[in-house]
């Protein structure tokens, strides 16, 4: 039970919202809308204006999963489904 109040305490205590994007969801090339506050994320924009990657997971020497931050409203998206960019 105690360690169940610290998972729930640092859980409250975060203000970072985390999301979900399966790029084949999305409408083809990765470009997709920030979920919380609407920006246009694209892979081709590479100057860390709308967002920023923070993390890149490899799996077998493919892309598994990208972790960005979304810089107008701070939100972290992971983003899944990168089985569209490894065939392009
Ligand atoms: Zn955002």
């Amino acid at each position: 039970m105690l360690i169940l109040y610290w998972v729930v305490k640092a859980m409250s205590v975060q203000e970072v919202t985390f999301f979900v994007v399966n790029l084949l969801d999305t409408e083809g090339r990765g470009v997709f809308r920030c979920p919380r506050c609407g920006a246009e994320i694209s892979p081709d924009d590479m100057t860390e204006s709308v967002y920023r990657i923070l993390d890149v997971i490899m799996k077998k020497d493919r892309l598994d999963t990208i972790v960005l931050e979304c810089i107008r409203c701070g939100s972290r998206i992971q983003l899944i489904g990168l089985d569209l960019l490894n065939y392009t």
